[in-house]
């Protein structure tokens, strides 16, 4: 599946937020979008008219934001993301729910939240390149959807691996709750399914759901 190859801080400058895409980076002085009052940073849209074109708020925008924001935290494209809605509505429960659920099962998400990867982008790629086994088997496909009781783990080799020794160290990343590490933090169980109040991210699925079903 295709993926997003352009410059990452573009998207967050394009939401006027930090969407934390680059791991280390994002938390340096070097984000341009950082709330440092000490320094000159770029947080308005990019491009020639970006700092000057004021921002309509209307309803349509508002949800089309939304939907963008989200989709590029997770690093999807259009196409993908849409499909994903479509499944989620024709799910039983709340469409909006079923959708943040399915984002944070795919494996190059589970393999973030593990601290194994900077930023999903770099989780994705140790996916990727099958450094990623899925109960002892390699599994290379980021969205790819675990289900509770699947034992997601670092190939042997890659755990000797300066990055993810480095990320493990240095992020210091809170697993949450759904999930649980063992191993050294080199393997990680999917325990149930993501409640929504187990998601952190910062997104307001019902705006992505009420762009979707116009
Ligand atoms: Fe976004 Fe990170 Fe770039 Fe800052 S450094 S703009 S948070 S990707």
């Amino acid at each position: 599946m295709a993926r997003y190859t352009g410059p990452v801080c573009r998207l967050c400058r394009r939401e006027r937020q930090k969407l934390f895409l680059k791991g280390e980076r994002c938390f340096s002085m070097k984000c341009p979008v950082a709330d440092n009052t000490d320094r000159q940073t770029r947080a308005y849209p990019p491009g020639m008219h970006g700092a000057s074109r004021q921002r309509q708020g209307s309803e349509y925008l508002t949800q089309l934001r939304e939907k963008q924001k989200t989709r590029r935290i997770y690093g999807l494209l259009e196409k993908q993301f849409r499909n994903l809605y479509e499944e989620a509505s024709r799910r039983p429960g709340i469409t909006g729910t079923n959708l943040l659920q399915f984002l944070e099962l795919r494996l190059d998400n589970v393999a973030f939240r593990a601290g194994w990867g900077a930023s999903r982008a770099q989780a994705r790629q140790f996916v990727r390149h099958g450094h990623v086994q899925i109960n002892g088997k390699r599994v290379t496909i980021p969205s790819y959807r675990v289900r509770p009781g699947e034992v997601i783990s670092l190939k042997p080799v890659t755990r000797e691996n300066f990055n993810v020794k480095r990320n493990l160290d240095v992020l210091d990343r809170t697993v949450p709750g759904w999930l649980e590490t063992s191993d050294n933090g080199f393997s990680i169980t999917v325990r149930a399914v993501p409640q929504r109040e187990q998601i952190d991210e910062m997104i307001n699925e019902q705006l992505v759901v009420e762009l979707y079903s116009k």
